[in-house]
């Protein structure tokens, strides 16, 4: 696939993309909402044979996470759900990737490790075998991710939730939302932004502008955005739907103004962090 590369223009701060839908995920035994699309997405992927499995960070300990290779439903649907902290992949994804039964995969993560695995694919070196094999990248929105240690401390000391309570994180509207113990916790994101990875702080990317697809929460509440990069990307999406995975409909003007408001968001911050260092 030819694939264009993306730099973060200011006036088009979501990147270059083809295809802008919303969707819900239609599959059995997937949630609609959420991160529902995207692992509908995935298991058309696998039910049709186009992969061999799915390279994901699944959740392990409160926020904590791993790479994981799901190769069948189960452990996709296992692997689902939002990531908070950024996993060390490469190592385990190298060696994954070079195991002889796998053939194709898709790669589901966050922006700046679509980066990586498209510079792979493009200046391959000596690593094109273990880049020829991921089938399609998949990048999920990212405004930063938190510097484990130091957020899980602050939650304990200041709100007594220990890290193995953690079940989920949300957001809504300017909060963070802690799911702990059958309870919830809300948090003003200005007052958490200090425990996000100083490297979050200079990053401009939000939606993945180096993947193949990119998803993350729409306005509309229970609604994913998608946007395709390339034609492989929009059959991929297309055919889902038309498999009856997903239900998708065009993203509107206001939907797209949501996620590129959000996206000008990150990166002036970036630019206002990076200006503090030069
Ligand atoms: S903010 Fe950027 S660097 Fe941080 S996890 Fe997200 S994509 Fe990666």
């Amino acid at each position: 696939m030819a694939f264009q590369p993306a730099t973060i223009d200011p006036s088009n701060p979501l990147g270059p993309y083809i295809g802008a839908y919303i969707a819900r995920s239609t599959a059995k035994n997937v949630k609609a909402g959420g991160g529902g699309a995207v692992t509908a997405i995935l298991l058309y992927l696998l039910d049709k044979k186009k992969i061999d499995g799915v390279v994901a960070a699944k959740k392990t300990r409160g926020i904590k996470g791993e790479i994981v290779l799901a190769k069948t439903r189960e452990e996709i649907l296992m692997a689902a759900g939002n990531r908070w902290s950024i996993v060390p992949y490469t190592m385990r994804l190298k060696e994954t990737l070079m195991s002889t039964d796998i053939r194709r995969v898709a790669f589901v993560g966050l922006p700046c490790q679509a980066q990586f695995l498209r510079q792979m694919k493009m200046f391959p070196l000596m690593e094109g075998d273990f880049a020829d094999k991921i089938f399609v990248i998949i990048s999920l929105f990212c405004m930063g991710t938190f510097a484990v240690e130091s957020f899980t401390d602050y939650l304990a000391r200041n709100y007594n939730v220990p890290l193995e309570e953690v079940e989920n994180i949300d957001i809504e509207g300017d909060y963070l939302v802690i799911f702990y113990s059958g309870k919830k916790l809300r948090l003003p994101i200005e007052s958490i932004i200090y425990h996000v990875q100083h490297g979050c702080i200079l990053c401009p990317d939000y939606t993945g502008v180096f993947a193949d697809i990119s998803a993350g929460r729409a306005s509309r509440e229970g609604y994913t955005l998608i946007l395709t990069r390339n034609r492989l990307a929009d059959s991929i999406v297309n055919n889902a739907a038309y498999d009856g995975y997903l239900e998708i409909s065009e993203a509107t003007e206001e939907e797209i103004r949501y996620a590129r408001e959000k996206a000008l968001d990150k990166l002036n911050r970036s630019l206002k962090y990076i200006m503090r260092i030069l």
